[in-house]
């Protein structure tokens, strides 16, 4: 499989050097030259997720370095489980997958595991620097996910007092080679300077650079495996395709889900759900894109202005990009959190709340016609401080979350400047 740049359509790259560089040099975001298409059938899904991934997934490792390891590195990335309930009993149509059984609680675990699987393999003598912005849930999965590999270290970008005070924690809980960076700005800062080191060659070699945000496109495969496995399942049992509803701020779930739906993955409308960030809703409403200021919501994960996969998702073929948006704010996130609360006892995140309220939005006669999944993408356990209240009852951690609090913690802090970040870098890298 070729990967190409949304810039330079000429250009061919293989997948290893797509998930080494991050981005591609041009800036663009790498895509698969072809989307692979499974004939019905022919990827069984009454198997593990693993088992399925690794089939599912061929496609695009076929012909790289890789191409004989994606059975292990699918079986060590996918060892939690990831079931479909039915939050508000089985005669809705409501499904709701979770996807915060791993490590750290939310649905980063998948691609931050599989990532550094692949890097594992492909980092060669010295490591690499995974370099990573992050809004809240990413941080966390990244650091987990590097910790103690000699593949790689980790440096993870933060903004300051954006993040709740138990995601603060699983940013900075690491072991040595696992930095966490508070940056005196908000989360499109981070974005933006983790951006601006790429685009210095020095600075990119000298540390070997890589990215860990879902612009590599080794966190989205992943991805667009649950997808296709949860739509398989959702449609076992129903004669229309499943409809899928995700929770969006910066689109790698809602790109690796119109890849999965590409690919012939059994899913049928999918609405991308929204905060009050209003960057995909006018997009949607006028056909124009026009990046904004990211402003602060209940679900922080998903504060983002300026999508960084929206250019992926552009870059599908018009019947494969289509979906439409919901936006919920702050208000009806909470009353949701509530309300399926007191109706039968089911905790949402924020995140996911936001998911809940769109199909609720569907009505009677849209929300009849098919089985609808909604990503449960965190723990509400991460944000206790916001549900708790809401719900009027402790929230129990998972274990794993649990054994996060025990842990010692440590953050270095810089302003919003590449080279306050370049400074950093080097001194970490002395220290290491
Ligand atoms: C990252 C995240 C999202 C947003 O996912 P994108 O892939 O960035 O659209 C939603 N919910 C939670 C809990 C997250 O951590």
């Amino acid at each position: 499989m070729k990967l190409l740049s949304t810039c330079d359509r000429d250009a061919a790259f293989s997948l290893s050097e797509a998930l080494r560089l991050g981005a591609a040099p041009d800036g663009g975001l790498f895509m698969p030259a072809h989307v692979p298409v499974h004939v019905r059938g022919s990827v069984p899904s009454d198997r593990s997720l693993a088992e399925f991934a690794a089939d599912w997934l061929r496609p695009f490792f076929a012909d790289d370095t890789l191409e004989g390891e994606l059975d292990a590195i699918c079986a060590e990335a996918f060892t939690f489980p990831v079931p479909l309930v039915a939050p508000l009993g089985t005669d809705r149509s409501l499904r709701a997958l979770e996807l915060f059984h791993g490590p750290t609680g939310a649905f980063k675990d998948f691609g931050a595991r599989f990532l550094m699987g692949c890097f594992d393999r492909l980092a060669g003598s010295e490591p690499l620097t995974v370099l990573a912005a992050t809004s809240g849930d990413t941080g966390g999965a990244v650091g987990c996910a590097a910790e103690n590999r000699r593949s790689a270290r980790a440096v993870i970008l933060f903004p300051a007092g954006r993040v709740s005070p138990f995601q603060e924690r699983q940013l900075t809980c690491w072991a040595d080679n696992v930095t966490a960076v508070e940056v005196e700005g908000d989360f499109d800062d981070c974005q933006r300077l983790v951006k601006a080191a790429f685009a210095q060659p020095h600075l990119s070699a000298a540390h070997r650079l890589t990215s860990a945000n879902s612009i590599n496109l080794g966190r989205l495969l992943p991805q667009a495996a649950y997808c296709a496995h949860a739509a398989f399942r959702a449609a076992e049992n129903s004669g229309e395709l499943p409809g899928f509803i995700v929770p969006s701020g910066n689109l790698g779930h809602g790109f690796a889900l119109l890849l999965a739906r590409a690919m012939g993955a059994p899913v049928g409308p999918v609405i991308l759900a929204t905060n009050a960030n209003r960057t995909l809703l006018e997009w949607h409403r006028t056909g124009r894109y026009e990046a904004r200021p990211s402003v602060a919501t209940l679900a922080n994960a998903m504060d983002v202005g300026n999508p960084s996969n929206f250019e992926r998702v552009a870059a599908l073929d018009p019947g494969a990009a289509e979906v439409t948006v919901e936006l919920v704010n702050d208000d009806a996130i909470k009353a949701r959190i509530a309300a399926d609360y007191a109706a039968s006892g089911y905790v949402w995140c924020p995140h996911s709340a936001i998911a809940a309220e769109t199909w609720h939005r569907l009505g009677a006669k849209r929300q009849g016609e098919r089985a609808w999944v909604t990503a449960a993408t965190a723990h509400p356990f991460k944000f206790a401080e916001t549900v708790e209240p809401l719900i009027g009852s402790a929230v129990e951690p998972s274990p794993a979350l649990a054994s996060i609090e025990g842990r010692s913690t440590a953050k270095q802090h810089i302003p919003a400047r590449l080279e306050a970040l370049a400074e950093l870098l080097d001194r970490e890298k002395v220290a290491a």
